[in-house]
């Protein structure tokens, strides 16, 4: 199947790449965490997703992102269906809080105006 990498973004024949692999394999395709990879991207290039883990990493954090909002999870439940947090505090606090974030920032530019008025 040809298609758009998802980390480089050209048109490539693609593999189906399992973001947590091994024993998280299973996982992985029950709740859709898989990519589309061309070979270079997957296995291939030195930074690929088979060969290093830095680039394992990132998709692991998107992994977790996409898992934690489209099943509702809280990082426990991640952890509990994954074994460990990829993710830290700030993007944590983002998913779980998604109206918040948006009220305090509102809030907290409020304070920052409110310092430089006269009165
Ligand atoms: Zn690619
Ligand atoms: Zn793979």
């Amino acid at each position: 199947m040809k298609g758009i990498c998802f980390l480089c973004g050209n048109y490539e024949q693609l593999e189906e790449h399992h973001i947590f692999g091994g024993a998280r394999r299973p996982a992985s395709t029950k709740y859709g965490l898989t990519v589309h990879l061309c070979p270079w991207c997957h296995r291939i290039d030195a930074d690929s997703a088979h060969r290093s883990g830095k680039t394992a990493d990132l998709l692991h954090k998107y992994g977790q992102h996409k898992a934690m909002t489209e099943q509702r999870w809280s990082r426990e439940e991640f952890i509990a269906h994954f074994g460990k947090n990829y993710l830290d505090e700030a993007q944590i606090w983002g998913i779980e809080h998604p109206d918040d974030s948006w009220e305090n920032e509102s809030a907290f530019q409020l304070v920052e105006e409110g310092a430089v008025l006269p009165f």
